[in-house]
């Protein structure tokens, strides 16, 4: 899986694949991750990206011509979409994610400041996906949470893919409650039945627990 991340402070998605399991992803080749700053393609003399909104109001809106010229660089794989990163649009969910993990390449534009002039939207026509009803700085975090989420459910990245089975939303349903040592932690024990190493048993234990945790916690799955 290809990332390609348009965003004007490369750094800051960069820095996140030098850690832990992303880290060991990109090293293994299972996916690779180019960002691209439409800030060296601004075609200006001082370079710059932004300006403010006609009409009036505050804050700077992404000038198109860099963002496109920058877009339009990138080598585009067969299997491809494009992504805004944007609080307008549709929330990021499991689904989605599966959706996107299905991709060869996914291009993720990520915006800053009061965020796109509409003919980057108009011209380009990504999808839109928001991480839920508040507003960022930039869309860097949303990206990189796509590509954390997208990276999870491919084949090498996590040490069994089968971790992934029973994790929260994999079926619909929240995880259960896990536990590890010690036994006992300040008068609070592990469940007896994860001990005696009777597998239906756990497995049935596990069940009750997510149908328990996700009809308190979140009634909405079930329905
Ligand atoms: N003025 C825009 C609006 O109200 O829709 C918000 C711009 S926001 C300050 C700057 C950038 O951060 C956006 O262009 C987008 O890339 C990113 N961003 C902010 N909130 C986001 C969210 N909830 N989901 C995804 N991206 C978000």
């Amino acid at each position: 899986m290809r990332f390609d991340v348009l965003t004007l402070f490369p750094e800051m998605v960069e820095n996140y694949f030098n850690f832990s399991i992303l880290k060991r992803a990109v090293e293994a080749g299972v996916v690779s991750v180019n960002t691209i700053n439409p800030r060296d393609f601004a075609a200006n003399k001082h370079k710059k990206v932004d300006d403010t909104p006609y009409g009036g109001g505050a804050g700077m809106v992404l000038m198109p011509q860099p963002y496109v010229d920058a877009y339009e660089s990138v080598e585009k794989l067969e299997n491809s979409i494009t992504v805004m990163l944007s609080p307008q649009g549709a929330p990021l969910n499991e689904n989605s994610v599966k959706k996107l993990a299905g991709y060869e390449q996914i291009i993720l534009l990520c915006g800053h400041y009061e965020g796109f002039d509409e003919r980057i939207r108009e011209i380009i026509k990504p999808v839109e996906i928001s991480l839920g009803d508040f507003v960022l700085t930039g869309g860097e975090l949303p990206a990189l949470c796509v590509i954390d989420a997208v990276s999870r459910k491919l084949e090498g990245t996590l040490g069994k893919i089968e971790s992934a089975f029973d994790d929260s939303f994999a079926d619909g349903l929240l995880e259960y409650p896990q536990y590890t040592k010690p036994r006992e932690f300040r008068g609070l024990k592990v469940p007896e039945v994860l001990l005696n190493g009777n597998h239906k048993e756990i497995n049935e234990f596990r069940q009750a627990e997510r149908i328990k945790r996700t009809k308190e916690r979140r009634p909405d799955l079930l329905n």
